[in-house]
């Protein structure tokens, strides 16, 4: 075999490319989100659009979960009908078309449009690109937990940057202003994506298992869109009757985004196309995924518990100056770029030596410090008053450590145990674990208030480490599966 690409420190040349579309893809959807919300609910004559508050945060939720759960559709169609390389362009094409519909003062039915453009859009890149990066590393190269960890980087190098520039263009300037700033980040990411898409693999290129017009059958052609027609026109008459409100919606969405991968890993393992070696794998890949759905449920709470903490019960004038609330937002991507190249470090140095951790061990690790960052809240909070912003700063930094085992690990890991056929699938599926976390999420946030703040955080804390230590004791038995699943096949017959 050749010797492998060490062009970037020491990893493939194909990874700058990876690592810079992705900062600018996120640059623009954070900074949009970062927008969205003050565009959404400022009064007409200030130029939003005067939607109600309470409204207005549903449906970002809502949009959020909708964009990681179309990562499986968009891997479906990698998959089977385009490849990573051509998805992941037509994605960030209609992610651009987006944020255009966004930057034009249209009303409305444009944001409307562009949700569906950007949901769309980025379930398709999102998945793509990521699998891209696992098509840059041999199954048993050692260097791919430190190289998704660069890769992830980027997404907190965009992600850091965004809500400083459209944010603050937007809501100092002009909302659509901001908007375009967003659609030049996507077109700028796009620009580096095809410069640069000849050092990804021949595997990018390729659907990995392609579907062959011929075979499918019409009546089940047939079955499905007329499934789609008909849930279609009952959500829009149960929306449009007024039947289903703003909360109900969100109710939905929480069950959608626990029955989809559910849904999902039931076909996955019945499928005639995985093999029993990768339905072991499968198996032993789903405590990890139940890991990662407590893992996003705590840490997506950065937007809205945390966000909340931060404007009720923090002293925001401790350091002499006014602290805008939103800042706490950046503390989590500045971390993790601080401390990227420590962790990169880390993963190269323990997975080349023969006691190497397995995934589930840094999953159980990313669990339990998530649950600690939340017990360190325990402490401001049974106090009254407001507490001292560093609190905050040390929880968001101890969850963020915790993400960089979790997160970038299971990027990896997916792209390593996914079954050939269902290769970008997994991806999506993997990105719709942070839709179920969210999901039930959604749920949980009802019950916090600045009053119990000590009891919430204790108890989810509490169970997030409980269940972390819990995975921690199965590792051993993962780790076999996920290794070994040619003897754990045999095994199950
Ligand atoms: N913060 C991450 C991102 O935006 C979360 C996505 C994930 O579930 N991996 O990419």
């Amino acid at each position: 075999s050749r010797a492998p690409d060490r062009a970037f420190f020491g990893q493939p040349r194909g990874l700058v490319g990876l690592f810079f579309a992705e900062a600018w893809e996120r640059f623009s959807y954070y900074g949009m989100r970062a927008l969205l919300l003050y565009y959404m609910t400022d009064q007409l004559l200030d130029g939003g659009l005067g939607i109600g508050s309470g409204t207005a945060k549903s449906l970002i939720a809502v949009y959020g979960s909708a964009t990681y759960m179309a990562a499986i559709l968009g891997g479906w169609i990698s998959d089977r009908l385009l490849g990573n390389r051509r998805a992941t362009l037509l994605g960030g094409v209609l992610i651009m078309c987006g944020h255009i519909c966004l930057a034009i003062p249209a009303g409305a039915g444009a944001l409307f449009a562009s949700m569906v453009l950007i949901a769309g859009g980025t379930g398709l890149l999102k998945p793509t690109i990521s699998a891209s990066v696992g098509d840059l590393y041999a199954k048993d190269d050692p260097r791919r937990d430190s190289g998704f960890s660069i890769y992830y980087m980027g997404i907190s190098v965009g992600a850091v940057a965004a809500p400083l520039v459209v944010g603050t263009i937007g809501q100092s300037y002009n909302y659509h202003l901001g908007f375009s700033l967003a659609a030049a980040g996507m077109a700028i990411g796009l620009v580096v994506y095809v410069c640069t898409w000849r050092h990804l693999g021949p595997a990018s290129s390729t659907p990995k298992n392609p579907l062959r017009f011929s075979e499918v059958r019409r009546s089940r052609l047939f079955a499905v869109v007329t499934a789609v027609v008909v849930l279609a026109a009952l959500v829009a008459t149960a929306v449009g009757t007024g039947w289903l409100d703003a909360g109900g919606i969100v109710n939905a969405v929480s069950v959608l985004a626990i029955a989809l991968p559910v849904g999902y890993f039931t076909v996955m393992l019945r499928s005639s196309r995985t093999t029993p070696v990768e339905r072991a794998r499968v198996r032993g890949y789903i405590p990890m995924f139940a890991a990662a759905v407590c893992f996003w449920c705590i840490q997506e709470q950065g937007a809205t518990v945390i966000a909340q903490y931060a404007d009720e019960s923090t002293d925001l004038t401790a350091f002499g100056f006014g602290i805008p609330a939103s800042w706490f937002q950046s503390v989590g991507s500045v971390v993790l770029i601080v401390l990227t190249p420590l962790f990169a470090a880390l993963w190269l140095r323990l997975d080349s030596s023969p006691r190497s951790p397995s995934t589930a061990h840094k999953f159980a690790a990313g669990l339990v410090i998530a649950g600690l960052s939340y017990l360190l809240l325990v402490i401001p909070g049974l106090h009254p008053g407001n507490s001292s912003p560093l609190w905050l700063v040390g929880s968001l930094a101890i969850v963020t450590i915790g993400e960089m085992c979790l997160s970038p690990i299971g990027l990896s890991a997916t792209a390593k145990l996914a079954p050939a056929a269902f290769a970008t699938q997994t991806m999506g599926l993997w990105l719709s674990s942070n839709a179920a976390g969210q999901g039930i999420g959604a749920q949980l946030v009802k019950f916090y208030d600045a009053g119990s703040a000590a009891a919430y955080f204790g108890l989810l804390g509490a169970a997030a480490v409980v269940l972390g230590l819990v995975l921690f004791g199965f590792a051993p038995v993962i780790r076999r599966r996920a290794e070994r699943p040619a003897e754990a096949a045999r095994q199950e017959l």
